[in-house]
């Protein structure tokens, strides 16, 4: 018997493979000459500076980025337009708790509710929309109003005769600096009182109402007076920071929005 040698049926063997396998040997050489293609196409020309920005780069795998990038970014077609007009007032306390009392009974939250009420009538008379919201109204988490003004009011407390004039505070989550400083200045100039700095605690600057409403909701929370020295101009003078307050939000309506 003649000995054959090894190679010969293996070749034989392959050949007759791949002719019978005639369709798929011709779709794999013409994929891998389609991806070659693909590839020398799309490869940007050889650019100098970016070879050498290469050469230079000390980091192994990086690349030269030869994504072409627009001067500006690119502008919307058409600008975004605010939503519709609408001032959202949490009367303090309202539906949950009387809030300060005073030893006669007065309540913060009755302070609270007549200054808010105010506030919506001057501003419902200027073709602004209102809407009064409970301390923890249901419709704080997609209140998505122009702006959101809380009103409280301070301790009626009789320690120190110090204890006068109203405070401010602005969302953290969203930027409330003009809002904040057209109503400071339009209540301070309206009733007269002073900023009290020094009785700023943490449920104003962390109140819960700004972490509840949508982003891109500007708020502030107001303490109108302290129940006790400024009484009167939070009782029976309450249409004097109502007015601070509605004058301010026109304020931020009329200028804060537009810029
Ligand atoms: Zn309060």
């Amino acid at each position: 018997m003649r000995q054959e040698s090894s190679w010969e049926p293996s070749i034989f063997v392959i050949l007759r493979f791949l002719g019978r396998n005639l369709p798929i040997v011709t779709f794999l050489i013409l994929s891998l000459a389609g991806m070659l293609f693909t590839y020398w196409f799309f490869s940007p020309p050889t650019d100098s500076t970016a070879q050498a920005i290469a050469l230079n780069s000390n980091i192994a795998f990086s690349a030269p980025i030869y994504k072409s990038i627009p001067d500006r970014p690119v502008a919307q077609r058409i600008s975004q337009s605010p939503g519709p007009l609408r001032i959202g007032i949490i009367s303090g306390h309202l539906g949950s708790d009387s809030g300060a009392v005073c030893n006669d009974g007065l309540t913060e939250a009755e302070i609270n509710l007549d200054i808010a009420n105010q506030v919506a009538d001057q501003l419902k008379a200027q073709g602004v929309p209102v809407d009064i919201l409970e301390e923890f109204d249901d419709r704080l988490p997609n209140y998505s109003g122009t702006a959101v003004i809380s009103i409280h009011a301070d301790s009626c407390i009789q320690l120190n005769t110090e204890l006068s004039g109203y405070k401010i505070s602005g969302s953290s989550f969203t930027n409330s600096d003009q809002l904040f400083s057209c109503v400071e200045q339009s209540y301070q100039s309206t009733t007269q009182l002073q900023f009290h700095y020094n009785t700023i605690t943490e449920h104003m600057t962390d109140y819960h109402a700004f972490r509840k409403i949508p982003r891109g909701v500007p708020a502030i929370i107001i303490e109108v007076g302290f129940m006790d020295q400024d009484r009167i101009l939070l009782t029976t003078n309450s249409n004097i920071p109502a007015t601070g307050i509605s004058n301010g939000i026109l304020c931020y309506i009329n200028e804060g929005i537009s810029s």
